[in-house]
């Protein structure tokens, strides 16, 4: 080390000195505080050993200041959602109804019956009226849940695979990446399965997946193409073909749906039909399983129903334990199942009427949006941005329904005075922060993501960032 660094460092200012300035900054609690104090001076120690000039004690408050603000940003908190993609990873996936959300606060406090038979007074089963619920929802025999569709599906294969007989037969279109790590041939290693994979990408047929099968196959195993479509020369056969060539062979099939649509996604407008839980089943297939907050518009769960037998052969399993739901997600499924079943009543799915947000969001037409559009573009009069009404595409996202692409009404902002994405920055950095996205030479807000309920936020969020 020089002599000059050396002497630098004397003036770096202490972690008490710089906390005095510093107290309360972003409502973070004091201890945070002092390890992100002591995190951004340890950077400055150490560009000051590098031979960089350490800043004064202004500018490192300054420095100290911007870290706390963007680790205050990272805390888990609501976002206006102007990406026009409705199931968005990145945002929490599928947003909760408002009835899921005040059920959730009562029993978060309070005590509950999670475990507890009323009638007994003894141990009662988990989540009994959530499993009936699913069940009678999807036509099933029986249903459960776990933490996510991944741990559904490895708990599944490792029920299926767990004995002497350890192969499972699946087409090879259906080897498939959802994103976020979720790799079909991966995650049957990991459960103890051997992969038989038949066919060839794009075309199998239901001969292939016969000839594969012998003494030591334990299953047959769909899994469906949720992130993106193949079309041109291609076939697979039906869920009703597989389900009968399970019987013949006295083999279980075992549907992965992912995305978990229970309504008919189709009567939303012109967007595809996204394969139900109820229709597999009544194909015949033994098994499926799908996402608690994909489509279905839940929180994050697996869901698994099907026959009886193979649903309870599942829950004995020691891992079962190891994966699953807290009273917390149970209740927020629960509720959700109840909404579904309140609307069921007489009438089919059709999305258009469903009571979840997620549901709403998809059947909602630009004509419904322009009225907003036009109101918050009149409130933003005289704002240092120009704003108008413009077209966007909404899509389902989440790994869900790739080929439907949502005609959708859009805020179009071209910011005076800043930058694009800097406009795009601050609008994210705000209060509360709001996603939208960049397309030409303006800063893109997609409506049907956003809640009416959020409209007046939504502009104020806009005049702050524009600078008003
Ligand atoms: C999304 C998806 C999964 C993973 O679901 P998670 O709930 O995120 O674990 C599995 N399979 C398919 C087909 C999917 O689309």
């Amino acid at each position: 080390m020089s002599i000059t660094s050396k002497d630098l460092l004397r003036h770096l200012p202490s972690v008490e000195k710089l906390l005095q300035p510093l107290e309360g900054t972003a409502s973070l609690p004091r201890a945070l505080l002092v390890h992100l104090v002591r995190q951004e001076v340890q950077v400055i120690r150490e560009e000051a050993l590098g031979g960089k000039e350490p800043p004064g004690f202004d500018a490192v408050v300054v420095r100290v200041r911007v870290r706390l603000e963007s680790f205050a940003r990272s805390r888990i908190q609501p976002v206006i959602n102007g990406t026009g993609v409705m199931i968005h990873t990145n945002l929490g996936r599928s947003p909760l109804s408002l009835n899921v959300a005040d059920r959730l606060r009562e029993i978060a406090w309070q005590y509950n019956n999670l475990e507890l038979d009323l009638d007994s007074g003894e141990r009662g089963k988990r989540a009994r009226f959530l499993e009936t619920g699913l069940a009678v929802l999807t036509g099933a025999e029986a249903a459960t849940i776990t933490n996510n569709c991944a741990a559904a599906l490895v708990l599944i294969l490792r029920h299926i695979t767990g004995g002497e007989r350890k192969e499972v037969v699946i087409s090879r279109g259906q080897l498939i990446e959802i994103g976020g790590g979720f790799r079909v041939p991966e995650i049957m290693e990991a459960s103890g399965a051997v992969l038989r994979e038949v066919g060839t990408t794009n075309r199998v047929t239901i001969a292939d997946y016969r000839r594969a099968i012998g003494p030591h196959t334990a299953m047959v195993l769909r899994v469906h193409r949720s992130n993106f479509y193949m079309e041109g020369f291609v076939t697979e056969p039906s869920a009703e073909e597989l389900a009968l060539l399970g019987r013949q062979h006295g083999l279980p099939v075992v549907d992965d749906l992912g995305s978990g649509a229970v309504v008919d996604t189709h009567l939303a407008g012109d967007i595809e039909h996204e394969p139900t839980p109820q229709e597999v089943l009544a194909a015949g297939v033994d098994l499926v399983c799908f996402s608690g907050d994909k489509l279905f518009g839940g929180p994050q769960a697996g869901i698994i129903c099907g026959k009886a037998g193979l649903v309870a052969g599942i829950k004995r399993d020691p891992m079962f334990r190891a994966l699953r739901c807290d009273r917390l997600v149970a209740t927020a499924l629960q509720e959700t199942v109840v909404e579904y079943l309140a609307y069921m009543q007489g009438e089919g799915m059709d999305p258009r009427r469903a009571p979840l947000p997620l549901l709403e969001m998809l059947a909602l037409r630009p004509e419904d949006l322009h009225p907003r559009a036009e109101a918050v573009v009149a409130a933003l009069a005289g704002c240092p941005v120009s704003a108008s009404v413009g077209e966007g595409t909404s899509r389902c996202g989440g790994g869900t329904m790739p080929k439907s692409e949502l005609p959708s009404v859009t805020l179009d902002l071209e910011p005076q005075g800043q930058s694009l994405s800097a406009f795009a920055r601050k609008l994210r950095t705000g209060s509360p922060p709001v996603q939208g996205y960049i397309a030409g030479d303006r800063v893109k807000l997609d409506l049907r993501t956003v809640f009416r309920s959020q409209d007046a936020a939504l502009t104020t969020a806009i005049r702050a960032a524009a600078g008003a």
